[in-house]
């Protein structure tokens, strides 16, 4: 019996497995298609200024609208790009897509408005990740100190000092580095004095909880006392109560995301909310 029940469920698992290799692979096919299929759409979350309760910048998100499947979350797409290289074509896509939209905001409104784009692994490990980043802002004749570059933890643990030549090369040419889900990585403490970084967004795990629980309280409350230490800015990720919002703005965080104030939208809604936000009408 336990024979014959063991063979079952081996036989089981492995075409659960087999099944799910094939989705993926079918899926990565399908991924293929997607930027020469017009798929992908980059989304605008607004970051705004717990203190002024503007806007002061936008996090470039990408979807894609899968026409037989409908839309893929960035977290299923995203690593099979990693994995078979996609990433590169796709961020570049990214990468001028949102360049183009915050050069046109700031010549429509001249708004000073900050737009981050997220970088995974593979892409900022490529060796000329920093010629084509500081190409497209010229290309794109962006003035670079309105670009922000968002990388997690994770990207920067290996091959350190390449890393941080890459980021000093960006900050000379005047872009700012934010760490990503700040808290969740491995060494969230030494790298940050090693690292040429302006901004540490708070990972929403540690914003979930506030302010009552006070696991979460204390950890968030010493990550911003450390962002003061240091003298970086901090961005907290996931803000969806105004509870949260008082917690962070009383604990001296500058910066709040989440679906408080607003989930990501498309560019036309985002552009909704900065004329709201000047009284004046979209052009
Ligand atoms: P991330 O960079 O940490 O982005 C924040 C994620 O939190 C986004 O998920 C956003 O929609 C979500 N979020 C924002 N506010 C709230 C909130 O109040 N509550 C909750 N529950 N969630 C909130 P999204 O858009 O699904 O993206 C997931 C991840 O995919 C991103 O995490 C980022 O790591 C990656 N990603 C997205 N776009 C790109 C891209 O263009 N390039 C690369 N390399 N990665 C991307
Ligand atoms: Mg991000
Ligand atoms: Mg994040
Ligand atoms: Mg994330």
């Amino acid at each position: 019996w336990a024979k014959a029940d063991g063979k079952n469920t081996f036989r089981y698992y492995s075409r659960e497995l087999e099944d799910s290799a094939h989705q993926q692979e079918k899926l990565m096919s399908m991924l293929q298609k997607a930027l020469p299929g017009h798929e992908l759409e980059l989304y605008y979350q607004p970051i705004m200024a717990l203190e002024t309760r503007k806007i002061v910048g936008f996090e470039a998100l990408l979807r894609w609208h899968q026409p037989e499947l409908g839309n893929i979350r960035p977290d299923v797409f995203i690593p099979l790009a990693e994995a078979s290289g996609l990433i590169m074509q796709i961020g570049e896509w990214v990468l001028e897509t949102a360049c183009l939209q915050a050069k046109a905001w700031q010549e429509r409104y001249a708004s000073g408005l900050i737009m981050n784009v997220n970088f995974s692994g593979r892409q900022f490990h490529h060796p000329n990740i920093v010629q084509n980043i500081v190409n497209m802002v010229n290309k794109v004749g962006l003035d670079a100190r309105l670009l922000n570059i968002e990388l997690t933890e994770s990207v920067l643990m290996d091959q350190s000092s390449v890393m941080i030549e890459k980021m000093h090369m960006l900050r000379q040419a005047g872009l700012d580095i934010a760490i990503d889900d700040f808290g969740t990585g491995y060494s969230s403490m030494s790298y940050l004095r090693q690292f040429p970084i302006n901004t540490i967004k708070i990972d929403r795990s540690f914003i979930k909880g506030l302010p009552d629980d006070p696991e979460g309280s204390a950890i968030a409350q010493a990550i911003l006392a450390l962002a003061k230490t240091l003298k970086l800015s901090a961005v907290a990720e996931g803000v969806e109560t105004q509870a949260q919002a008082e917690f962070l703005r009383a604990n001296g965080c500058e910066k709040i995301q989440g679906y408080l104030f607003s989930p990501p939208v498309t560019a036309d809604d985002a552009e909704r909310l900065i004329c709201q936000q000047l009284g004046r009408d979209m052009t």
